[in-house]
């Protein structure tokens, strides 16, 4: 009986693996629709533990990326006629403090069966483990890597980023296998419904150096920009925001928002987004999927909306964007 009722749950995910673009499958069979809706910790800001993992150095080993691979990925020109587009979200969290998990932002995503891709820090998935296993599960989503603590990969030294993002690829294989473990006791085996690593990553605060890009190329890693910085600095529900955003999107575009709730009406803006791009005939795409289907437009310099511009950040956040006085 135990094989059988094992057998039939497998049934079930196999069945709805075309619907789990829709958000069905493993998250609902892991977690009932409340554990999966918003909480008030969601919200907490916190002093939050700023060790080291346990784990250290993830097992798996990626192999580094072709010398014609260098650079940093702004967007991707799709064949003609193609209107593929990536909205992205990062979970930034830096070294002193917890930050948030914008609910209402995954909700609409799944609501919508919406694809997107998420960029977590490594410790913003430790303190929110949970919510990080439950993106981790849902097959609308991808997962990349946006460094331990929010390193600034502008000023950082190699040996201070090589831990920002091995220690972040290492407790994603960490929650991994918590995650099969679990699907495990429901019978079920999800090995192949959870990338085994982390394969992109995105550079906090835009920032980097040609010692950042080597070092992310020889780990394995894509570094993956942006073409349309969505949000602004204020509050993003104003009114005409999302038809200014629309209007700076093309085919291969590749969007950054925020679903870390900084800053302010993120999930309004998305909300505003999604249906005027849906009407000019663009669909939406995971990241690595994106990259499948066209020539990435790559870049040696890292900026949001011109080279320069996000250098302001090298004296805030602390002494390496991390928050902490010290690296
Ligand atoms: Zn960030």
């Amino acid at each position: 009986m135990r094989f059988l009722s094992g057998f039939c749950l497998v049934c079930l995910l196999l069945a709805s693996a075309a619907p789990a673009e829709a958000g069905g499958g493993l998250p609902e069979i892991l977690w009932t629709p409340a554990e999966l809706a918003g909480h008030p910790e969601d919200h907490a800001r916190t002093r939050s533990n700023d060790a080291p993992p346990a784990r250290m150095e993830p097992r798996v080993q990626l192999p580094p990326l072709p010398y014609a691979e260098s650079g940093n990925i702004r967007r991707v020109t799709p064949p003609r006629g193609d209107k593929p587009v990536a909205l992205t979200f990062d979970l930034c969290e830096l070294a002193a403090r917890s930050s948030g998990y914008d609910d209402t932002i995954v909700a609409y995503l799944r609501a919508h069966a919406i694809p997107a891709t998420f960029f977590a820090g490594g410790k913003w998935l430790r303190s929110h483990r949970e919510r990080g296993l439950q993106l981790m599960a849902d097959p609308l989503f991808e997962l990349g890597n946006h460094a331990w603590t929010h390193g600034n990969f502008g000023i950082m030294d190699v040996r201070s980023m090589r831990e920002q993002i091995l220690w972040t690829q290492a407790y994603y294989e960490d929650m991994r296998e918590e995650l099969l473990a679990r699907a495990r006791s429901r019978g079920l085996d999800a090995q192949a419904l959870v990338a085994p690593a982390l394969r992109l990553f995105r550079l906090p605060y835009g920032r980097c150096s040609p010692s950042a890009l080597r070092l992310l190329h020889s780990l394995g890693l894509r570094v993956i920009q942006w073409d349309v910085s969505a949000e602004s600095a204020g509050d993003n529900s104003r009114p005409g925001m999302a038809q200014r955003v629309a209007d700076r999107v093309r085919p291969g575009s590749i969007l950054l928002f925020h679903a870390n709730e900084v800053p302010k009406g993120s999930a309004a803006l998305l909300a505003g987004v999604v249906p005027l791009l849906q009407e000019r005939g663009f669909r939406f795409v995971k990241v690595g999927e994106l990259l499948a289907l066209g020539q990435a437009q790559r870049s040696q310099e890292c900026y949001f909306e011109r080279p320069g511009d996000n250098l302001r950040y090298d004296t805030m956040f602390g002494a390496d964007g991390t928050g902490r006085r010290t690296p």
